[in-house]
C-alpha cells in the first residue's frame, strides 16, 4: 500500500535566503503516531506548513495519501486536518458551538454532524462542560476542544504542531491521553511536532530526529535507545582549579582506551560513558578519573533515554525553553486564528 504521507528530498529556503529545510526525505504509514522532535528552529513548522499546503516548497516530492501535493493541493486540503500550535477555537461560543459551528464549515450531514459532535465531546470528557463558552475553559480543555474541532471531518492525517506547548506538565501528559485515543480509538494517522523528548518518547510509534533543518536520525523510540547499546553513565563535572570544559576534555583522555566502553559522548557539563552492564564498570570508571585527578561532582547510571539519542546524533543536549509561555501569547502567530466567522 502507498503510504500516507511520503516526502523524498524535501527543501525549503525562505526568500530571505534561510534554509530551513535541508533535504529530508521520510514516509508515514496509515495509522502510525510519527513525530518530529527538534529544538525551536529546527524546521518543524515549516515542515508541517507545507505538508498542509499553507506554503510552497522550494524542491523536493510529496504525495499525501497518495496525491501529489503540486497538483492534487484542493483535494488535499479536503482530507488533512491541521491543529495549529495557535489555537483555533472560538471564545465566545461554547464547546459544542464551536463543533457544530466546524462541521457545518465542512458540509456535514446533520445528523451526522450532530452525533460527530457528541462523540468527540465525549472522546475529550468535554461533554459535561460543552454548554460553557470556550472563553472560560483552561488551557488544557481548549486544546482538547481545539484537537475535536480538527479532527470534526476525521482528517487523514491529523498534523498537530507542539500541541502541548504552553502547558504545564500535568496538562502536558493530560493531553497525552487524548492524542492517544485519536490515533486509537479514531485510528487517526498522526504527524506530531514536539521539543519534548518525553512527548516523543510516550507517543510515537516512530520519529524522526531534527536538527537545522535536517534529519539526524530515525526509527521507533525503542530502536533508538537500543542502537545506543548498553546503560549510560552520565558524569558531570563542577568548576574548580579546572574549568568544566578542561575536566572533560581530561575524563574523555582517560576513558577513550578503557576496555569497556562503547561509546562517549560529551556534553556541556559532562560526560556520557556508554558500557554494557554499567553498574560494574562504574567502579573502574572512578578509579580512572581519579588516578588523573578529576573529581565527578554527579554521577548517575541510566538506560539510554531519547535526550541520549538526542546528544547523540546533534552533539548537543535539548533544553527546555525556560517557563512554558501562556497559550494566549501564542496566539496569531504565522497564520493567526484558523478561521474567523
Ligand atoms: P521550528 O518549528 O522547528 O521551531 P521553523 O520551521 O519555524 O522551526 O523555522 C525553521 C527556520 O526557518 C528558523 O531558522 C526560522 O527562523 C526560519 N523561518 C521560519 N519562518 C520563516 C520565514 N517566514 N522567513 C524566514 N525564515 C523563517
Ligand atoms: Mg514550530
Amino acid at each position: 500500500m502507498a503510504h500516507m504521507i511520503e516526502v523524498q528530498n524535501l527543501v525549503k529556503i525562505y526568500p530571505d535566503g534561510t534554509e530551513a529545510v535541508r533535504d529530508i526525505s521520510f514516509d508515514v504509514d496509515e495509522g502510525e503516531f510519527f513525530g518530529f522532535l527538534g529544538p525551536n528552529g529546527a524546521g518543524k513548522s515549516t515542515t508541517i506548513k507545507i505538508l498542509i499546503t499553507l506554503l510552497r516548497k522550494t524542491s523536493g516530492d510529496i504525495r499525501i495519501i497518495d496525491m501529489d501535493i503540486t497538483n492534487q493541493t484542493d483535494e488535499i486540503r479536503r482530507q488533512i486536518g491541521y491543529a495549529a500550535q495557535e489555537v483555533g477555537v472560538d471564545d465566545d461560543l461554547t464547546a459544542r458551538e464551536n463543533l457544530v459551528l466546524q462541521g457545518q464549515l465542512y458540509h456535514m450531514e446533520r445528523n451526522l454532524l450532530r452525533r460527530r459532535t457528541e462523540e468527540l465531546l465525549e472522546l475529550m470528557d468535554l461533554t459535561a462542560d460543552a454548554g460553557r463558552p470556550a472563553g472560560s475553559f483552561s488551557g488544557g480543555m481548549r486544546k482538547r476542544l481545539d484537537l475535536a474541532t480538527g479532527v470534526m471531518h476525521r482528517p487523514r492525517p491529523l498534523f498537530p504542531d507542539e500541541p502541548t506547548t504552553g502547558l504545564d506538565p500535568q496538562n502536558r501528559a493530560n493531553l497525552w491521553v487524548y492524542l492517544e485515543r485519536l490515533n486509537k480509538q479514531e485510528k487517526l494517522t498522526i504527524f506530531l511536532t514536539t521539543h519534548y523528548m518525553e512527548e516523543a518518547d510516550k507517543l510515537c510509534n516512530r520519529l524522526a530526529i531534527i536538527d537545522n533543518g535536517q534529519i539526524k536520525t530515525m526509527g521507533s523510540p525503542r530502536q533508538l535507545k537500543q542502537e545506543l547499546g548498553g546503560d549510560v553513565i552520565a558524569l558531570r563535572f563542577a568548576e574548580n582549579a579546572q574549568s568544566v570544559d578542561q575536566q572533560i576534555g581530561a575524563a574523555c583522555d582517560v576513558l577513550r582506551d578503557a576496555p569497556f566502553l562503547m561509546n562517549l559522548d560529551r556534553f556541556d557539563e559532562g560526560v556520557n560513558v556508554y558500557a554494557q552492564d554499567g553498574g560494574a564498570v562504574v567502579p573502574e570508571v572512578l578509579r580512572l578519573l581519579d588516578s588523573t585527578g578529576l573529581h565527578v561532582a554527579q554521577l548517575s547510571l541510566t538506560s539510554p533515554s531519547l535526550d541520549d539519542v538526542f546528544l547523540k546524533h546533534t552533539g548537543y543536549k535539548i533544553r527546555d525553553e525556560g517557563p512554558a509561555q501562556n497559550w494566549r501569547s501564542q496566539r496569531g502567530g504565522a497564520f493567526g486564528r484558523r478561521r474567523r466567522r
